[in-house]
């Protein structure tokens, strides 16, 4: 029986993650789930699955959670410590799926203890990748990508040298605002950034989608997992998003990844790895399908994508900078105080005027680090976007 671990339970990836453990739960031991301010759903998911634990982010929710969970035999806890003290519980499986930077510091705790991180968290690789790969590699800990390009890019590598990797490519759906002129995207609403065409997700990496922040997080995750250099990667826009990934190799050769658009396919990949097991994923119907598109994305459109490039150029803690200023120019975003395209605007001023700082961006790379840059990216964020208001 393995143990297992599910952070950021609640949310999409968390969802999928237990509906797979929930067929099969001769299979598992649940040791921990945590999630936000759905203590209703933590709760469920906690007693039907028999976890020890139950764990909100929130420390006014204890209550709530310890209410829901009565008369069963999981434990609850909150806050921020009770989540790091959920990661040193011992497991053999832990699912990294909360979203933003605060899912860095529960995924390094279950590292050092030597547990399989299944990391759909990529804003770890983006903040601090060097950091969780030597994690990783000290106490033998290994970290298998949950995102869907990079599961592919994995599972395209499978037996091969990494040496013998020209590039890799990784695919784009284009999100909710593909097929729209450039200047209609300022007045872009929040319903319209949330909804994906393809995939069904959090409504933070939708918009994450529309805005090509995503695509852009991910091309930095890319260098920081595989290790290859900031220009073997490239980015093709495919809108039917059923190839996720391809590697091109030396002699020239491209090895794709197709599948249907459903994260319990690379969940599922890393819950069961180095096995293939059966996965209730749709088949696809390649005569059905009969045509697939790709194209370039437009520079003009995405400069996030540019923005990404500048960073892993930069390197240091500049992942920690772009991270940040994009999780706030988001929620900013979200709460309609700034226009759609304001974010990237936001981001590139905040990293630009961080970039300079080599004091604060070449530090050495380490929780704490992150943690102060991330806070004065978020502080600068604010300020420019204040300046952008008034
Ligand atoms: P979501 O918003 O649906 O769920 C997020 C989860 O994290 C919830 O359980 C929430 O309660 C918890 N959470 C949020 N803020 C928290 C905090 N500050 N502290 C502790 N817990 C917190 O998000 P999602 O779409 O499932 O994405 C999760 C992660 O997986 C993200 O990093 C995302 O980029 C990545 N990812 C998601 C998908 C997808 O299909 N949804 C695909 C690839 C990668
Ligand atoms: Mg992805």
């Amino acid at each position: 029986m393995r143990r297992v671990t599910v952070f950021g339970a609640t949310g999409s990836i968390g969802q999928n993650t237990l509906d797979l453990i929930a067929r099969a739960p001769s299979d598992y031991h649940v040791v921990a789930l945590t999630g936000g301010r759905n203590i209703t759903q933590l709760a469920a998911d906690a007693r039907r699955l028999g976890a020890e634990l139950a764990v909100t982010a929130h420390d006014d929710l204890l209550d709530d959670l310890r209410a829901a969970l009565q008369g069963s035999d999981v434990q609850a806890a909150a806050g921020t410590t009770a989540l790091i003290e959920a990661a040193a519980r011992p497991a053999d499986w832990t699912m990294s799926a909360i979203v933003g930077a605060a899912g860095l510091a529960p995924g390094m705790e279950a590292l050092r203890h030597g547990a399989t991180l299944a990391l759909a968290n990529k804003e770890s690789l983006v903040t601090a990748g060097p950091l969780l790969m030597a994690t990783a590699a000290r106490h033998g800990a290994r970290i298998l990508p949950v995102d869907s390009e990079h599961s592919a890019i994995f599972q395209a590598l499978a037996g091969e040298d990494i040496a013998a990797v020209e590039r890799i490519i990784i695919t784009a759906s284009g999100g909710a605002f593909r097929d729209w002129p450039l200047d209609r995207l300022a007045r872009a609403t929040l319903a319209e950034a949330s909804c994906h065409p393809n995939w069904d997700m959090g409504q933070r990496i939708t918009i994450d989608s529309a805005s090509m922040f995503n695509k852009a997080l991910e091309v930095i995750e890319t260098k920081e997992y595989f290790g290859i250099a900031p220009d073997q990667i490239e980015v093709i826009l495919h809108p039917e998003s059923l190839v996720h990934a391809l590697v091109g190799f030396r002699d020239g050769a491209l090895m794709a990844h197709l599948g249907a658009s459903d994260m319990r396919h690379a969940i599922g990949y890393a819950l069961h790895w180095p096995e293939r097991r059966d996965l209730p994923v749709a088949r696809l119907d390649l005569a059905a399908i009969a045509t697939l598109h790709f194209h370039a994305p437009d520079p003009a459109r995405y400069p996030a994508l540019r923005l990404a490039r500048d960073v892993m150029h930069r390197g240091g803690l500049a992942g920690a900078v772009f991270n940040a200023a994009k999780e706030r120019a988001l929620d900013a975003f979200i709460v309609g105080r700034i226009g759609f395209l304001d974010m990237a605007v936001v981001v590139e001023e905040v990293l630009t005027a961080m970039s300079s700082d080599s004091g604060l961006i070449d530090a050495e790379i380490s929780l704490d680090t992150v943690a102060h840059v991330d806070h004065l990216a978020r502080v600068r964020a604010d300020e420019a976007m204040l300046a952008r208001t008034l």
